[in-house]
């Protein structure tokens, strides 16, 4: 499965300067946030694939104008070719804003969140903003992960966890990728395409879930769900 992720500023090739050879065999699109809806609008538009989204700590313009087209993940274990992804947007709290989260909030919205995460047994790929504390984030408070999101990267071992927020123009010391434990964490920033393994991933879900894909392939073609 090809999936291009974006992340935290737009690049001219996919958008005034479009290259849509860029987009050619793409499986599914993910925004790891601080992204001006627009932009998502006017990429799933030529894309031949779903595009599915978490909120940035400066997408609370969301709220009032959301991406078109687009799919938000967040708080919820959503299922897309056998593949379960949670989506769990934001940044730490360093000023007023709605994608903006103190540990004990985040911590709180994760437990909310483990009831889905249990209905799915468990999580493939997880999508976040800001990375995990001590995992591609830095010291500084804006920039600073997560430790309730390590717990949870800890807990549930996910194959992959994609991120933004930390920009890898912000110095060299910034990685693209992170390989810690079972997992391979990724910087989305501006636009990077990975190919996985799909063949190792095989949720089929119960009984309504499928029922359900039967369903949204007749209506949508895409076969996934939320
Ligand atoms: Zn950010």
């Amino acid at each position: 499965m090809r999936i291009m992720l974006i992340a935290d500023e737009p690049t001219g090739v996919l958008w005034e300067h479009l290259d849509k050879s860029i987009l050619e065999g793409l499986d599914l699109i993910i925004s790891c946030g601080d992204l001006p809806p627009k932009y998502l609008d006017f990429i799933v538009t030529f894309a031949p694939c779903p595009l599915f989204y978490v909120h940035g700590n400066h997408d609370d313009s969301y709220e009032y104008t959301p991406p078109t087209g687009c799919d938000c993940i967040e708080d919820k274990v959503v299922v897309y070719k056998g593949i379960r992804f949670l989506g769990i947007g934001g940044s730490q709290r360093y000023k007023d804003g709605k994608n903006q989260y103190t540990e004990k909030e985040m911590k709180a919205k994760i437990s909310q969140i483990n009831k889905s995460i249990k209905y799915r047994k468990g999580i493939d790929i997880l999508v976040t903003h800001a990375p995990a504390k001590g995992l591609g984030d830095s010291e500084d408070l804006p920039h600073r992960g997560f430790e309730c999101v390590r717990q949870l990267v800890d807990k549930h071992k996910p194959k992959y966890m994609f991120h933004g927020h930390v920009h890898m123009n912000y110095g060299p010391k910034v990685p693209r990728i992170i390989n810690y434990n079972e997992t391979t964490i990724v910087n989305g920033y501006r636009y990077y395409i990975l190919d996985i393994d799909s063949s190792q991933f095989n949720y089929n879900g119960c009984i309504w879930d499928r029922i359900k894909v039967w369903f949204d392939r007749i209506i949508t073609l895409n076969g996934y769900f939320i």
